[in-house]
């Protein structure tokens, strides 16, 4: 059950205090190749967070998302909004304690944005460190909850599904076609696999490194766009609110 935050009195917010878990989207603001608007992370958290609180059978309390992130790697394109990492975990530290002094008991930050994982990671560490495990708080990005229906659904190989490719560009045809320029999409081949680094959503890494979005791709994208539909995109969206909302209730 969806219930947003900011649409409750105080006394009604304060009723969920001990059945409700919160939830914030983490995004972010920069460029998405030729075809796609710079807020699709924004877009997509947005929409995915909302229809898998729909979903859960219990009330969930969404908090407005957080659409500045991590994102120096896009500064080669005009439209980016990126934010210092440590200001970031700052931020997002101090909102998990907000809901902490609210009384609430257990909260859920869902990452949209790769970037945004290690200062959230750090985040969640911090509040485990000074808070204790009573308050419980997970962190995640929402389409690892459905890497396998994901896997079934798509068309590409590995290095076809990365940043603006065939996923992110199936799910805006689906949830904001007005907002998707098909006739821009640079058709690509997949990223070719580095060894320990598969350039991809699904890819396994075996080691950090900082890399510019437009070393593959010089529009930006990582990824084959091409292969984007609007049906592949129903299915997406499906498979990772179902799966999101099934880990929701899970930890009730
Ligand atoms: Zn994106």
């Amino acid at each position: 059950m969806l219930i947003r935050w900011t649409e409750l009195s105080y006394p009604d917010l304060g009723a969920y205090r001990d059945q409700a878990a919160v939830m914030i989207n983490f995004a972010s603001t920069e460029q998405h190749s030729l075809h796609l608007p710079v807020g699709t992370d924004a877009f997509l958290g947005a929409a995915v967070t909302e229809r898998a609180a729909e979903l859960c059978h219990r009330p969930v309390l969404l908090l407005p998302q957080v659409c500045f992130g991590y994102s120096p790697h896009h500064r080669f394109a005009p439209g980016y909004v990126t934010m210092p990492q440590h200001l970031l975990k700052e931020y997002a530290v101090s909102i998990c304690e907000n809901v902490i002094a609210n009384g609430f008991s257990q909260m859920f930050l869902v990452n949209s944005h790769g970037g945004n994982q290690v200062y959230l990671s750090a985040a969640v560490n911090e509040i485990g460190e000074k808070h204790g495990t009573e308050f419980q708080l997970r962190e995640l990005q929402y389409w690892d909850v459905a890497r396998e229906r994901i896997s079934a659904i798509r068309e590409s190989e590995l290095g076809g599904m990365g940043h603006a490719g065939e996923f992110e560009t199936s799910m805006m045809m689906y949830l904001r076609p007005d907002l998707v320029q098909e006739e821009k999409i640079v058709p690509c081949g997949p990223v070719a696999e580095r060894p320990w680094f598969q350039k991809d959503l699904l890819g396994s890494k075996a080691y950090q490194r900082f890399h510019r979005f437009d070393e593959d791709n010089r529009e930006g994208h990582i990824g084959q766009p091409q292969l984007a539909t609007a049906q592949k995109g129903k299915a997406f969206f499906e498979s990772v609110t179902e799966e999101l909302a099934r880990f929701l209730d899970y930890f009730d």
